[in-house]
């Protein structure tokens, strides 16, 4: 059977169907008559709970350290707590109620209790709760719970949506692609597909009711297909293509060394975009001259509180370091949106997109603000780092980011800590009114980064994630690519240079007309960069 869906990265892959299970679980209310033996179930599922955590665990502490590791203890520690299991035992003895509906209760009243206490740590705790309770939640709906961590050699995993911290948790040596229900091409999943370089196909609407865990799976990452259990003719179709691209990706790897410059001789950079330090590689592995754009908020997700500015530190400057002389644009915190963090719990908002996010957050939590400004600060003298604000609609905006970072400056300088005093800082172009007031904000700005992942959604008012509407997310819109051509041309007016950070810096079909605008940067998926390379030398 064939399903088409939308390509999110591109190559070949042919493995085993593993199925992630929702990480939310339907819950409906039931009566029982077996007080008995609903408790058992209960206890079956925190007994199942305890190995999966024991496992996980040690993993954990293998691959990342006790103290990370420790999160896992605390969970443990709730399977233990009588007030956890065994407030939802008195419940189904009680109320004669299913295990699930017990539980949920239970969840409900710690949360409630949780988010009226005023201490950071117990906030934190939240989060907790909700994970374990949602692991026995899983365990008696009787969903297969094994991480994305720990799934076999050539899996590929097949979802309703992958989040980004489930992303965060793919192990490229034993997934070899994924495939979503719902998303488009600028969803962050598909995204971190070609960051892993992993092929991938998003938005395919009914995927995970049509196939089975181990079912045998063909993904067309660049027809945007994925074929379940194929005939023995498509197998041997797809392994010759497969092989093809992989010849072609080698030929390729001949540009890694060469200078970009477009037909007219005009150098341009062509750079990386990563999520986590160790990201880096990818880029320098396929000839990238710099990082274009560092999503830091990846810094802050897949774990239980926020990183401390030491460990900020040590990351960016790892970074830096690593990428020599060549220029790390580092962007601030962008979160809200679809990236959340479990221990920043937030209200929920009607428009997440035109929400509470990236630097109106950042200005609002100042204290969350400056420990980053000053983490990447102190990374600023290792390197060619520079600074980047997101989501900035307005000059005050900006000037207000750059009156932060220079409080953060007078603290350093008080400490006698050192800094790159002339780093330079610049903005994302991702709202329309930016674009549309590039000429101002050029003139304070050290630099523009076109994001148009997200222009592109505002500008047309349509949902990058959402599959329904991709007919209409289109990079080579007119409007779309009148903001690019004014933005490029207001930073030219006044000496600054325009790179684009959001995929289209990436996409063959829009290459030459970025060329054509002048534009100076072209930032992108580790994977995308030989391509856009020799596009870019042919424009
Ligand atoms: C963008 O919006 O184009 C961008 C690069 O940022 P993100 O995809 O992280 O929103
Ligand atoms: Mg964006």
């Amino acid at each position: 059977m064939i399903k088409k869906g939308i390509s999110a990265s591109k190559g070949y892959a042919i493995g085993h169907v593993f199925i992630k299970a929702d990480n939310e679980v339907k819950i409906v209310e039931k009566k029982i008559s077996d007080i008995e033996s609903e408790k058992a179930r209960l206890q079956g599922a925190v007994e199942k709970a305890r190995e999966q955590l024991t496992k996980i665990k040690e993993k954990a502490e293998k691959d990342l350290g006790a103290d990370k590791a420790a999160v896992f203890e605390s969970h443990m520690m709730f399977l233990d707590d009588p007030d956890f299991i065994g407030s939802a035992e008195n419940i189904i003895s009680d109320e004669m109620i299913n295990a699930e509906k017990a539980l949920e209760n239970v969840m409900k009243n710690y949360v409630a209790i949780f988010e009226g206490i005023e201490d950071e740590y117990v906030k934190e705790r939240i989060a907790d709760v909700k994970d374990v309770g949602n692991r026995v939640l899983q365990n008696l709906a009787g969903n297969d719970m094994t991480s994305l961590a720990d799934v076999d050699n050539n899996t590929v995993v097949v979802a309703h949506d992958l989040t980004p911290s489930d992303t965060a948790q793919l192990d490229k040596n034993r997934v070899i692609g994924f495939l979503t229900n719902i998303g488009g091409r600028t969803s962050h999943s598909a995204i971190m597909a070609r960051t892993l370089e992993i092929p991938a196909v998003v938005g395919l609407q009914d995927i995970v009711e049509s196939v089975k865990n181990g079912d045998t799976i063909v993904v067309d990452g660049a027809e945007g297909i994925a074929i379940i259990n194929p005939d023995e003719a498509t197998l041997k179709e797809y392994e010759a293509k497969k092989a093809e691209y992989e010849k072609k990706q080698e030929k390729l790897r001949e540009l890694i060394n060469v200078e970009t410059r477009t037909k007219e001789g005009k150098r341009v950079e062509v750079c990386g975009n990563i999520g986590k330090a160790k990201d880096v590689e990818a880029v320098l592995q396929n000839g990238g001259d710099g990082v274009g754009l560092f999503r830091t908020e990846f810094l802050y997700m897949d774990r239980d509180q926020m990183p401390t500015e030491d460990e900020q530190f040590e990351a960016y400057k790892a970074v830096v370091e690593k990428m020599g002389e060549k220029p790390v644009v580092i962007r601030t915190l962008d979160i809200g949106g679809d990236k959340k963090l479990p221990y920043l719990p937030l209200p929920e908002e009607m428009n997440p997109f035109l929400g509470y996010r990236a630097i109106r957050l950042c200005l609002g939590r100042k204290d969350i603000f400056k420990i980053q400004l000053r983490a990447l600060l102190r990374a600023s003298v290792y390197g060619n780092l520079k600074i980047m604000f997101p989501m900035i609609s307005s000059l005050e905006e900006f000037l207000s980011a750059k009156e932060v970072l220079k409080e953060c400056m007078g603290e350093l300088d008080k400490e006698g800590k050192k800094y790159n005093a002339k780093l330079e800082t610049g903005i994302m172009v991702e709202i329309p009114a930016a674009a549309v007031n590039s000429e101002e904000l050029a003139k304070y700005v050290d630099f523009f980064s076109i994001g148009t992942n997200d222009l592109i959604q505002y500008t047309l008012a349509a949902d990058r994630m959402n599959e329904k509407v991709s007919y209409l997310y289109n990079p080579m819109h007119p409007a779309v690519l009148k903001l690019i051509k004014m933005t490029i041309q207001s930073a030219h007016k006044e000496g600054k240079w325009c790179g684009m950070c959001g995929e289209m810096a990436g996409d063959e079909k829009a290459i030459p007309t970025l060329v054509e605008y002048g534009l100076d940067e072209f930032s992108m998926s580790a994977s995308s960069i030989l391509t856009a390379k020799e596009l870019i030398m042919k424009a």
